[in-house]
């Protein structure tokens, strides 16, 4: 018979991985029955607010025999028990069974976790509706990322290879070495992704905490995620897991009216820009109307250089806008990931004209333009000019490290599609 596990929230900002752990029970089940596939590795919505570190998830299936499964079951929940941060305070470990197929209704379960906020209470109705077996350890808040991740059937999905420290070295500095992962990138690119940023030549492959990640390789094709791994000098690893997981997927977004948002919604918006840039702090700001309603966007100073290109947009642009939506001062923004110019408006700019005797540059003075070079004065009359607008129509991303874990970067095939597609 098929079994399906799911653990969330084990971890905690001082250590442990829900991936470890679930690393470590693939691996150890896999010695008692044959795993269906690689483990999953899901992340749900990224918008809401007790979220452990990235907001991932493991779920695995297994083909068993009926004999095995209360062992099993014992196995999984003696692991989460020894292994869990349960002294944590923010650590609510969830585990949960499940025998037989996926039910339809738990992969509607399953979007409803990562496009909106559900409930412990939502969580244990559809569980018992659809026969799940359902461990909570303290609050056990992770029982909704443990049910979500069976329930998701990853038609869509990408790989991550994730490399796990010899636990005598956790919480030590990480022998990696850069221009390995540089030389990786080259040789990879984009078939494995976010491997480093070329412009503040850093590495991305690298957690920063005291988890036990070394490394952590993303994309698109198994075999190149492996080679690219093997082809880096690290420190010695404990082992290395691939993952097959719903990041970078686009997984989160959907379009949805202005009207209808609530706090934590992730979604796709459409509308017309109804003002144009403002800042607070280092925050850049526009307000978007879809004629439903009006709404802010916002893109945070973390997104860096991608603020420009905000600033561009002016009243009258119409764009598709894709991101988190979160309250902020008391006011439902939407914290941008990406955009697209649907349609810019030709932008005027007034300007002085130049002097009619002499050809001079003219200044302002009151009511009047006056002649720099031969004094001449006339009635201010500015003549509107056409000014070339600056952005083109193509898609508009934040960089990688300010990019949620389930947004799809441009480089990816389909990496529009969600939004323009
Ligand atoms: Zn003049």
């Amino acid at each position: 018979m098929m079994l399906h596990i799911g653990i969330d929230d084990t971890d905690s900002p001082d250590g442990m991985c829900t991936t470890y752990l679930g690393a470590l029970i693939y691996r150890e089940i896999s010695r008692l029955a044959e795993p269906l596939d690689l483990p999953k590795l899901i992340r749900l919505n990224p918008n809401v607010p007790y979220k452990t570190r990235g907001n991932g998830a493991v779920a695995m299936s297994f083909e068993v025999d009926e004999e095995d499964v209360p062992k099993i079951k014992g196995l999984v929940l003696e692991m989460v028990e020894k292994l869990a941060e349960l002294t944590h305070e923010n650590t609510n470990p969830g585990a949960v069974f499940l025998e037989g197929e996926v039910p339809k209704e738990l992969t509607d379960f399953t979007y409803k976790a990562i496009w909106e906020h559900v409930t412990i209470e939502e969580v244990e109705k559809v569980a018992k509706d659809v026969n799940a077996e359902v461990h909570k350890f303290k609050c056990g808040r992770g029982i909704v990322g443990a049910l979500a991740a069976i329930g998701h059937p990853l038609n869509n999905f990408t790989y991550e290879l994730l490399a796990y420290r010899k636990r005598e070295l956790w919480g030590t500095p990480r022998k990696v070495d850069e221009k390995s992962v540089f030389e990786m990138d080259k040789k990879f690119y984009p078939f494995t992704y976010d491997n480093v940023d070329w412009g503040k030549r850093s590495v991305l492959i690298t957690p920063h905490g005291k988890d036990p990640v070394l490394v952590g390789i993303r994309g698109i094709d198994k075999n190149r995620v492996l080679l690219a791994f093997e082809s880096l000098v690290l420190e010695e690893i404990e082992f290395h897991q691939i993952f097959k997981t719903n990041q970078n997927t686009d997984d989160h977004l959907r379009f949805k009216l202005i009207k209808d948002l609530k706090n934590y919604d992730s979604v796709i918006i459409r509308g017309k820009v109804v003002k144009s840039y403002w800042e607070r702090g280092r925050h850049v700001f526009i307000e978007v109307s879809d004629g439903t309603g009006e709404l802010r966007v916002a893109a945070y100073e973390p997104t860096k250089e991608f603020r420009r290109y905000v600033r561009m947009l002016i009243e009258g642009d119409e764009i598709i806008a894709a991101g988190g939506v979160k309250e902020f001062e008391g006011e439902l923004t939407l914290n941008l990931e990406k955009f697209y110019p649907v349609k810019l408006v030709p932008k005027i700019e007034y300007r002085k004209p130049k002097c009619p005797e002499c050809g001079g540059t003219m200044k302002s003075k009151g009511d009047y333009l006056r002649c720099k070079r031969c004094g001449y004065k006339m009635p201010k009359k500015l003549i509107p000019v056409e000014v070339s607008r600056e952005l083109e129509r193509k898609i508009y991303e934040v960089p990688p490290d300010a990019r949620r874990h389930l947004s799809r970067p441009l480089v990816l095939p389909g990496g529009e599609n969600k939004m323009i597609g």
